[in-house]
């Protein structure tokens, strides 16, 4: 997965600014490179609840840009993202994310503990409690 951050990365590079009086151990180029990778990162293992990934990632690395450079970080951002959305969803549905962990209905049980049946590919939730995907996409538009 870290090739979509990389590439993210080594196409913004060029125009990241260094604060010459920057404090703290990281410099810029590495807080835009962790953000990157944090990002593709979320969208390979918490899609269901990571609503606008773009702008997510936009907003944490745009105060290291110059102003005249954001506009095409956001197009840059933008299309890797979808790029790596793309690729995630084709994925075959095995059980396992792309890191190898097992997936897992999103519901809990009236006992209070995570279901552990197998979701269903495009909804997060196992057959009996698939009805909560319905419910969730509702919610953006009441809001
Ligand atoms: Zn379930």
């Amino acid at each position: 997965m870290y090739r979509f951050s990389r590439a993210i990365y080594r196409e913004l590079a060029g125009e990241i600014t260094e604060d010459p009086h920057g404090f703290g151990a990281l410099t810029n180029h590495e807080r835009v490179l962790r953000a990157c990778e944090s990002a593709i990162e979320r969208l390979a293992t918490d899609r269901h609840y990571f609503a606008r990934p773009a702008r997510t990632l936009f907003c944490d690395i745009r105060p290291y840009f110059p102003m005249g450079a954001q506009p095409r970080v956001l197009r840059v951002i933008e299309r890797y993202l979808e790029c790596a959305d793309e690729f995630l969803r084709r994925q075959p549905q095995n059980g396992f994310d792309v890191y190898g962990n097992p997936l897992q209905c999103r519901a809990t049980t009236r006992k209070g503990s995570p279901c552990q049946r197998m979701p269903l590919p495009d909804k997060g939730y196992c057959p009996s409690h698939q009805h909560l995907a319905e419910t969730e996409q509702l919610e953006p538009l009441a809001a």
